[in-house]
């Protein structure tokens, strides 16, 4: 089977590959369509499904789409949606990837509650009328300090407290068995397994 992935993030589309065994997941370039979609909900929810059923418009082909974010309780659950645009618009500038998590981390700076939260909204289209949601967390801390060299986003100051590691510092099938993404894929799968839509 094959599924285009709404999403042009080259690390997303290499997490979806391996999460999703027995299934060939396709970028939209690598599909030969150019995707771009605005992400104008207030929830993973409704972006996710903005995502989704925009791609679904342009390919008529089954499609997959991620909506995720980092969410922090002691800032109000910010960044959350919209965590790949965080400090833009007060900086004036979209931000690099560490640029964005040491934003977070002076923002969090003298706070004792350190704990976040991860989330992944997946939708699956597989036509006008059949669709999967599924919705998924990992809990964590902020990290002080960045740690790590794997992953993408916020992962070096994303700590995993029982392995006192960040997931920056995991290898690829760690962070897969314990990430949002790796919780929602796995059960999308399962649900395309149990529907028979994909073989077991
Ligand atoms: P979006 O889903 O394209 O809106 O982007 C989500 C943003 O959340 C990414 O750009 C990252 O900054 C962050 N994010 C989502 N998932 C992860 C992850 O697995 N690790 C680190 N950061 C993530």
């Amino acid at each position: 089977m094959e599924i285009i992935l709404a999403s042009n993030n080259q690390h997303k589309v290499r997490e979806f590959g391996r999460i999703f065994t027995g299934v060939t997941v396709k970028s939209p370039r690598d599909a030969g369509i150019t995707f771009e979609c605005e992400e104008s909900g207030t929830t993973f929810l409704e972006n996710a499904v903005l995502k989704a059923e925009s791609l679904f418009r342009l390919c008529r082909k089954p499609v997959i789409s991620d909506d995720s974010g980092l969410c922090v309780p002691a800032l109000n659950g910010e960044p959350g949606v919209y965590s790949a645009r965080y400090g833009s618009d007060e900086l004036k500038r979209e931000l690099t990837d560490e640029e964005k998590y040491l934003y977070l981390l002076q923002k969090l700076e003298g706070t004792d509650n350190r704990k976040a939260f991860f989330v992944c909204c997946m939708v699956l289209y597989l036509d006008d009328y059949r669709f999967y949601v599924v919705q998924e967390t990992v809990n964590g801390e902020i990290a002080d300090t960045s740690k790590g060299e794997g992953g993408f986003g916020y992962d070096p100051v994303f700590l995993i407290p029982e392995w006192n590691k960040t997931v920056a510092e995991l290898d690829d099938a760690k962070k897969d068995l314990i990430s949002h993404r790796g919780k929602a894929g796995r059960r999308m799968l399962s649900l395309l397994k149990s529907e028979r839509i994909l073989d077991k």
